[in-house]
């Protein structure tokens, strides 16, 4: 496989500064509630983004096309959405350029962009790719790094992390229709306004408007089933990669948690870390995930300080998921979301949400290791858990998917394990 990749990856377009002003970047959907903040981080420094929304079998078929069949599931789907958009029509392909996000791991998502752009050469050899990474990849056409963009990025992640937790907290209960998703747009306009004029960091202050926007959502008194989702992190959050999971547990009256964004942000950064201390890999830049690790991860106790005030329940401590992973993975376990599926897991299970869908992508080994694999484990420290592995791949189908779902939610219902909070704050 290298060698084929080395055939082509001489001759690709770069993504030149210039390109800036001429060209419209195309960003894979995977989490819609932040990459709506991204578009403005990036905004402000002068690329024009947009996040995709185009979706259909004609995306999956797109990737099919263009993708060997043994490369896993997310590749797959970004590729084709970028393919079937810049087919559209509405894309002038001499002026768009592709953004993928890399996070500098040894797994695959790392090395998407050669695959991306073999399948963009066959069809749009102009289009080049821009990579998104603190990590030093692709250096010719990645989008300039510097420390205001990485700062303005982690409160993208955190405020996104709020946004979308808030928001699965109250949309289940909302007493008027529609009253969650006003809310969301209101308060995401607010935070878009605040990264166009460059005031990001003003944390406190946008942090509490968010809870208080959302805390003044009427929410009717009833409690629902509350399902954790985690896996591989596209399957996890994209609608597209998903099949619409957060639409079709609301639907079935459930109320979805998503582990923020921020703990795989972390993951990312500690596993650095753990080079160090577990395989002797140091280097100039070991001290400075230390020193983004401190900023991070302080932030993130801030950002649960306030939730805490407001009567609701704190994401989980990061810190916390490092000690329930110790319980049953060892932290050099990182390829793929490595030690973080089972910690997540855990977390859920210490905090009252024990029915957990493991969203595996096909073709993904280290997540369906680390997934599916930590189950029996999982089980023997929180015998009440109630886990389901759901493979997410172009042939699955829906019904089967969501049939797995339902059996799962069947059981749960009917061991009672709804425990009514009445009268509860609902972003708790
Ligand atoms: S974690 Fe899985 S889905 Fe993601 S790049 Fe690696 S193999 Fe592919």
């Amino acid at each position: 496989m290298n060698e084929h990749i080395s055939d082509f990856t001489d001759d690709y377009p770069k993504f030149t500064p210039a390109m800036k002003k001429t060209h419209t970047v195309l960003v894979p959907a995977m989490l819609p509630i932040h990459f709506r903040l991204f578009k403005h981080v990036l905004g402000r420094r002068g690329y024009r983004v947009e996040p995709l929304e185009n979706e259909g079998r004609q995306v999956i078929d797109e990737g099919l096309k263009h993708v060997h069949n043994d490369a896993c599931f997310p590749a797959l789907c970004v590729i084709g959405q970028y393919l079937d958009a810049l087919k559209s029509g509405k894309y002038d392909p001499d002026r768009t350029a592709v953004l993928i996000t890399q996070s500098g791991g040894g797994c695959r998502a790392s090395n998407y962009v050669p695959l991306i752009r073999k399948a963009l050469k066959a069809e749009f050899p102009q289009v080049p790719v821009l990579s998104f990474n603190f990590s030093g990849l692709e250096k010719g056409s990645g989008v300039e790094m510097s420390l205001g963009l990485i700062r303005s990025s982690a409160f993208a992640i955190l405020y996104g992390d709020l946004a979308m937790t808030c928001y699965y907290r109250v949309k289940p209960y909302e007493r008027d229709e529609g009253a969650a998703d006003a809310c969301l747009e209101s308060c995401l306009a607010r935070l878009c306004a605040a990264f166009d004029a460059g005031k990001e960091g003003a944390f406190r202050s946008l942090c509490r408007s968010t809870l208080k926007a959302f805390s003044a959502v009427p929410v009717r008194e009833e409690e629902k089933l509350k399902v954790g989702v985690v896996g591989e992190i596209y399957v996890k959050y994209s609608p597209l990669g998903n099949a619409h999971l957060a639409d079709f547990l609301l639907s079935e009256g459930c109320e979805p948690v998503f582990p923020p964004l921020c703990d795989f942000v972390l993951y990312c950064i500690v596993n650095n870390l753990n080079d160090a201390k577990f395989y002797g890999k140091r280097g100039k830049s070991t001290l400075l995930y230390r020193v983004a690790y401190r900023y991070f991860y302080g932030k993130q106790r801030a950002l649960n300080r306030m939730i805490r005030r407001a009567g609701g329940a704190p994401l989980h401590d990061f810190e916390d998921l490092r000690a329930l992973a110790d319980r049953v993975i060892h932290q050099g376990v990182k390829m793929g979301e490595g030690w973080l599926i089972p910690a997540e897991m855990a977390a859920f299970a210490e905090t009252g949400t024990e029915n957990i869908v493991c969203a595996q992508p096909f073709g993904c080994l280290p997540n369906h290791i680390v997934g599916k694999g930590a189950i029996r484990v999982l089980k023997e420290h929180y015998p009440n858990v109630n886990i389901v592995p759901v493979d997410f791949d172009p042939s699955a189908s829906k019904v089967n998917q969501e049939n797995r779902i339902k059996l799962m939610l069947g059981a749960a219902r009917s061991s009672s394990q709804i425990l009514f909070r009445q009268g509860q704050n609902k972003i708790s």
